[in-house]
């Protein structure tokens, strides 16, 4: 199959749905985003990179970089983490705070807000930077060493950030944070308010698609870790939504309140698309109608 084409199909198969869905408005300065815009890229295991639309538009990654940050936590540390973590999708929204309490403060998985806390809590713990460690890892993976945070963004979510604050606190309260409450915070901001396009972003996920192995060629996870982060983003990765992802989508995914998704081929490809108007689970519409197009018509799923 003709990849090139294919994208340029599905940039017009999903102009349509442009205006659709709402752009997340609780972090003010990702309200003020152009909901007409959408990018799709493809990056192959052998090196290969695919791109239509906006797919050299930087976006805020917003939750796309919680996958970072479990992956650098396994790679530095392996499973101590799952003890202060589960895996099991929440069934609420990626905010909340009432599984919180009933679960003795320990999340129900790294993708939801309380879980990435604690995931960016243990990275701050073996590296001294866990915001940094994720852009240091961005920029090797993807090439490109332009990557960086949007400010503004990082402003506009420290400013509203009472919700993360308040998960964090009872995280602390729990026992189940090693820093201070602040520095996760500031870093879990910092992660979160990373800019980068959709070919960065499949370019950066490629170790995902080829077991753990980076684009230098040394290995950043097992094989087995590997496919343990695909099989959380498969259950965990898209919200309340992760059961209509994987019926439409049939791949690992995450999304972020950006608009932007990852996904994953095993032993094949990624995938990342963007657009910023959001379903009311927060996935982009635009986007979970792509990824259903792209796995559709080529046959790429995990199942
Ligand atoms: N920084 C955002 C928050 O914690 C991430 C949300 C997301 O993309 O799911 O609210």
């Amino acid at each position: 199959m003709d990849i090139q084409n294919l994208l340029d199909d599905i940039v017009g198969s999903v102009r349509p749905r442009l205006g659709q869905g709402e752009v997340a408005n609780y972090i003010p300065q990702l309200g003020a985003v152009d909901v007409g815009q959408f990018g799709i890229s493809v990056a192959t295991g052998d090196g290969e990179v695919y791109a239509s639309g906006d797919a050299a538009v930087p976006f805020s990654i917003q939750s796309i970089s919680k996958v970072f940050a479990l992956a650098l936590v396994l790679a530095g540390d392996g499973d101590g983490i799952w003890k202060r973590v589960f895996r099991e999708p929440s069934g609420n929204p990626f905010n909340s705070l009432v599984q919180l309490e009933h679960e003795d403060g320990i999340p129900r998985n790294p993708f939801i807000n309380a879980g990435a806390l604690v995931v960016t809590d243990r990275l701050l713990s073996i590296t001294g930077d866990a915001s940094g460690a994720v852009l240091d890892l961005l920029r090797q993976e993807s090439g490109n060493s332009s990557i960086g945070v949007d400010d503004v963004v990082a402003e506009s979510e420290a400013r509203n950030s009472n919700r993360n604050a308040s998960l964090a606190h009872f995280l602390a309260s729990c026992g189940n944070l090693e820093n201070p409450v602040q520095d996760v915070l500031d870093n879990y901001i910092l992660q979160c308010s990373l800019e980068m396009s959709c070919t960065d972003l499949a370019l950066a996920s490629r170790f995902l698609a080829n077991n753990g192995v980076r684009v230098d060629g040394t290995a950043l996870l097992s094989s087995p870790q590997t496919k343990r982060i695909n099989a959380v983003m498969l259950t965990c990765g898209t919200y309340d939504a992760a059961g209509e992802f994987a019926y439409r989508v049939g791949l690992p995914g995450k999304s972020g309140v950006g608009g932007g998704i990852i996904a994953v081929v095993p032993n094949n490809c990624t995938v990342c698309v963007w657009s910023p108007g959001l379903g009311k689970s927060g996935n982009s519409v635009a986007g979970v109608a792509a990824l259903d197009e792209f796995t559709t018509r080529t046959g790429l799923s995990v199942f």
